[in-house]
């Protein structure tokens, strides 16, 4: 793909790659030169409908397919990809800002994920039910048919590709719609289903998440949405669907993750991992970012000192290059929010000991570039303890008992994922039973285990993804009783 002015992408519906029916274009701008890099359609729900209705009118043809035959299309899939790879991470560096060494894993993660639920078909059976003695009553898993998906500009590949897997190898056809801000890596994805999958099974509609995002919610014969994202979105797609039918829909969402570190932890390699698990090679734009670090009194100072001295060492720059450890911003919105919160937090009387402005040097004059940002003596009270950045700020608290640091750390809405240093295990299991978030690790961070259901509490979600769990949530259950 060349990048530029002349870079026009097309969606992928009913099997032809396609501008949208409005003739409308949305402009990719790369975050870290503010160029205009290529465009995408910018679909209406007229071009959803369309989707859909290729859909439907696939999705009983893939099914009929049978495991094996739906497995090897996903490797076909997973091997274009693959092939496809260094293409992809040139557009996926210019169109999110993320490092390329970071975004290397990507598409590796889509690559495995493709191969992964290749491989699980099998795992789509049924039971049998000693309900009545001489009688069979057993299930059956059934695809919904068409499953909406919808994701959000943090990793348009992975989630694009790795995050439609499960629904497609269930047997349904889908319709998936990227980040309007960084969507060019996904019509990637387009062109490759285009040549591997029959018409319908994968649609790849691109727009504004009010318009093509809503009309997905909307749709009435889109009964499944899988939706990654923020709390607000989610909200208003839960009303939007409501307003049209029943719809079984699943959220994953932010993320305002504690990592709580006793005073017996190893502490050099929990210093190591403050830092790590705010993902800063994404700009700290990872939902599961341990952007709260709570520290026992005892360490507080000298722990403080060390993870500043520590993000000094990040290396801000051209992502493209692998030396650089840092990028810029997303998006124009996404840098405005970001620099609004370092704002409010100074204001809330957060100690700012890193970061918080525009780095300088000559790379730095254009673009949406935020030194990664330290700020210290933060309280539960504070905004900036309680709202999801998805940037890089990280927010540094202190506490003198193990209930205090509990409480701190289920003080917020959120509850995805919590970071937990000691070398007691018993403290260590305790605390990891009472926090309340989806996904925990002991004496680790960042990282997202193969295999392994991912998902949140309270406002970070419902339900589990990047496992057997995800892809049996694309399966209804029918119970067929029979009456010997
Ligand atoms: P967002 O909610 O603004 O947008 C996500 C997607 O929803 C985009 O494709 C957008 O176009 C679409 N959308 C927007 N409005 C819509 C509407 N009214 N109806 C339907 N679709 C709509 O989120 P974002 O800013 O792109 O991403 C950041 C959020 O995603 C953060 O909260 C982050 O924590 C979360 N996230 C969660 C996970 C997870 O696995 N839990 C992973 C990555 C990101």
């Amino acid at each position: 793909m060349k990048l530029g002015e002349d870079n026009k992408r097309l969606m992928l519906i009913g099997g032809e790659l396609t501008a949208s029916q409005t003739g409308e274009w949305l402009p990719s701008i790369n975050p870290a030169t503010e160029e205009v890099i290529g465009y995408t359609p910018a679909a209406a729900a007229s071009d959803v409908d369309a989707a859909a209705k290729a859909a439907t009118q696939a999705w009983p043809a893939w099914n009929a397919l049978g495991v094996e035959a739906r497995g090897e299309a996903l490797r076909e899939v997973a091997r274009q990809l693959k092939a496809r790879s260094d293409e992809i991470l040139a557009v996926e560096v210019a169109d999110t800002g993320n490092t390329i060494s970071a975004l290397k894993g990507d598409v590796d993660a889509a690559v495995w994920s493709l191969n992964h639920y290749a491989g699980l078909g099998y795992e789509l059976k049924g039971e049998t039910i000693p309900a009545t003695p001489g009688n069979l009553h057993l299930t059956v898993r059934e695809p919904f048919g068409v499953v909406g998906r919808i994701v959000p500009f943090n990793h348009p590949i992975m989630f694009a590709a790795a995050r439609t897997a499960a629904a497609l190898m269930a047997g349904n056809a889908v319709v998936v719609k990227p980040p309007e801000t960084s969507p060019l890596s996904a019509t990637i994805f387009a062109e490759i289903c285009q040549q591997v999958l029959p018409p319908g099974v994968m649609n790849v509609v691109t727009g504004l998440g009010r318009d093509a995002g809503d009309a997905i919610a909307r749709h009435p014969d889109i009964k499944r949405i899988a939706f990654i994202g923020s709390p607000g979105t989610a909200r208003q797609i839960q009303k939007s669907a409501a307003d049209v039918c029943v719809k079984h829909i699943s959220l994953e969402l932010g993320g305002k993750n504690p990592m709580i570190v006793f005073p017996d932890a190893d502490l050099e390699r929990a210093k190591d991992a403050a830092v790590r698990g705010m993902n800063f090679a994404w700009q700290g734009q990872s939902c599961g970012s341990t952007s709260r670090l709570l520290v026992h009194d005892s360490l507080y100072d000298e722990f403080v000192e060390s993870v500043v001295a520590r993000v000094r060492q990040i290396r801000l720059g051209n992502p493209a290059l692998e030396t650089s450890t840092m990028g810029p911003i997303n998006s124009k919105a996404q840098y405005d929010k970001v620099c609004n919160y370092v704002e409010v937090a100074k204001a809330d009387g957060a100690r700012l000991v890193h970061g918080g402005r525009r780095p300088e040097g000559a790379g730095f004059q254009r673009g949406y570039w935020l030194e990664p940002t330290v700020f210290a003596d933060v309280t539960s009270q504070m905004r900036i303890a309680q709202e999801e950045v998805f940037g890089p700020i990280l927010s540094i608290m202190r506490w003198s008992d193990a209930k205090q640091a509990l409480d701190i750390a289920n003080s917020v809405e959120y509850g995805l994922t919590a970071s937990i240093w000691t070398a007691d295990i018993g403290t260590a299991m305790q605390t990891a039973r009472q926090v309340r978030s989806g996904y925990i690790w002991i004496n680790g961070v960042g990282t997202h285990f193969r295999g392994v259901p991912f998902g949140g509490y309270k406002n970070s979600g419902v339900g589990r993804e990047e496992s057997l769990d995800e892809m049996l949530s694309y399966t209804e259950t029918k119970v067929i009783n029979i009456m010997l």
